[in-house]
């Protein structure tokens, strides 16, 4: 099964995500965490993103939808992906109907994840990532099971986004109402737009997602 979640940033993509890889084994594909990759490793992709990521704008659809066709062409993704951060524009999604349809491959479900855009805001500034393994946590949230240690790989090490800050915020809010919404109207005229409360706790919002790919 081939799934989208879609919904603004701090919505919990990513937190729902992770789980869906670890129990049904499909596969996250997360244009974020690429794009994080390549600007750390300074690659011709990692220097044109950095600037605009830094502040909260979108990198341009070509470059992004390079990254995604090379990524759900390899042999893991035909176990299912669950696309988290993609599409993001009304080009990517017709790019993303385009390489699927070459690839013989099917999108199963698109997830809308709704939640406040008061509570996005703490979501993402108390948001901390495990720098080994990845594993997402918050302040107030999730917190470690043991303060300081990585529940899934016992690291110690954690990291920060430096575009999750209040300021940044609102520029990626404005990109997401601009760009990223009218993806909600071109889904659900296709009647494959499922809604969950995002705003419900996190083992909720898992139970809701597996209903909707139950039913699918
Ligand atoms: P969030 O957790 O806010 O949803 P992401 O990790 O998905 O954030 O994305 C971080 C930044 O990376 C975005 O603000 C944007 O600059 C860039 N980015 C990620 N995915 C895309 C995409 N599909 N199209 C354009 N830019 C993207
Ligand atoms: P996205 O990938 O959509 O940007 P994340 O999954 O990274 O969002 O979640 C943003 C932050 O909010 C993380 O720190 C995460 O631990 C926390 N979070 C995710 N889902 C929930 C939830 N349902 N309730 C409270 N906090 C949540
Ligand atoms: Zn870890």
């Amino acid at each position: 099964m081939n799934i989208i979640l879609l919904g603004p940033p701090g919505a919990g993509k990513g937190t729902q995500a992770q789980r869906l890889q670890s129990d049904l084994g499909m596969v996250q594909l997360s244009t974020g965490d690429m794009l994080r990759a390549a600007v750390a490793s300074g690659t011709e992709l990692g220097k044109k993103a950095k600037g605009l990521m830094e502040k909260g704008e979108l990198v341009p659809d070509d470059l992004i939808v390079g990254l995604i066709k090379d990524r759900i062409a390899q042999p893991d993704c035909a176990k299912g992906f669950i696309l988290d951060g993609f599409p993001r524009t009304e080009a990517q999604a017709r790019a993303l109907d385009k390489m699927l349809a070459e690839m013989a491959m099917k999108l199963d479900q698109v997830v809308e994840m709704e939640v406040d855009e008061k509570a996005l805001t703490e979501r993402v500034v108390g948001r901390f990532t495990c720098a080994k393994c990845g594993t997402g946590y918050h302040d107030s949230f999730k917190r470690p099971k043991v303060d300081g240690v990585c529940d899934v790989c016992g690291s110690k090490e954690f990291t920060r986004r430096k575009d999750d800050n209040a300021e940044t915020m609102k520029t990626r809010m404005v990109a997401y109402r601009a760009q990223t919404e009218p993806l909600l109207p071109y889904y659900r005229a296709r009647g494959v737009l499922k809604k969950v409360d995002g705003m419900a706790a996190m083992d909720e919002v898992y139970r809701q997602i597996r209903a909707v790919l139950a039913g699918a």
